[in-house]
């Protein structure tokens, strides 16, 4: 790992994706980079708001919760959920996210609708299992069109998209491919959901060429995260 400062990292990473983007032929500013700051302390938040971070990324409720408890106000900052949701933790998740990237099942879907009355609504994607392993996160690909109609026949929710995670087993590019096609047969039930969101740190460029909007950066930009219990 080196040691250049916070500063440095993103403005490394955000050079790396334009670069990624022209190569792609698309435009940089039409991607949204997603900091994820799991593990690392609210005071991280803070930093990165201040070199004008707009989207930071948590994968645990609790975590969530008590993260933006800790930072305050912050204007115009957007709290992505990204991490696998209990049922029970819809409540909780649905008043500290402004997005949740993983709804994969309809009764996830279902709680965070009834968790949303009278709340605007919120934004989502459906979690693709783009691994052979059903224990890991994600709809399996032919159950997506049914998971579609069931959500975006919840009333506070609106479907943006779909998100999906490279396997470890196997190049990315080819995961990200079937995720576009995923996103295609999104599109026949809800044609507006264009989000796609995929690509971390190791894999962000790949995920850029084969049509990410949405790239959820860690490591490459808040360096190694602490150990957790
Ligand atoms: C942790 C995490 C990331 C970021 O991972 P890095 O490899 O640190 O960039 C992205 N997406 C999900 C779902 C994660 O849990």
């Amino acid at each position: 790992m080196n040691h250049a400062s916070l500063a440095e990292r993103l403005a490394e990473v955000d050079a790396r994706i334009a670069d990624a983007a022209m190569a792609a032929g698309r435009d940089p500013r039409a991607l949204t980079r997603i900091v994820v700051t799991k593990f690392h302390p609210a005071s991280l938040v803070d930093e990165l708001y201040a070199l004008g971070v707009r989207d930071v990324g948590e994968n645990r409720q609790q975590e969530l919760t008590e993260k933006q408890r800790a930072v305050g106000e912050h204007e115009g900052l957007a709290w992505h959920f990204i991490g696998q949701a209990q049922t029970n933790k819809a409540r909780a998740i649905r008043a500290a996210a402004s997005v949740v990237h993983s709804v994969d099942r309809a009764r996830l879907a279902t709680a965070l609708d009834a968790a949303g009355e009278g709340m605007p609504r919120l934004d989502v994607l459906l979690q693709v299992n783009l691994t052979d392993d059903p224990g890991r996160g994600g709809v399996a690909p032919d159950g997506l069109e049914e998971l579609a109609t069931h959500t975006a026949g919840c009333p506070t929710l609106r479907v943006r998209g779909v998100m999906g995670v490279a396997p470890l087993d196997e190049p990315p590019t080819p995961a990200f491919e079937r995720l576009a096609v995923c996103s295609e047969r999104l599109r026949a039930v809800v044609p507006d959901a264009t989000w796609i969101s995929a690509g971390m740190t190791a894999d962000f460029a790949e995920a850029i060429a084969a049509g990410a909007t949405h790239l959820r950066i860690g490591s490459a930009i808040t360096g190694p995260r602490p150990a957790h219990g």
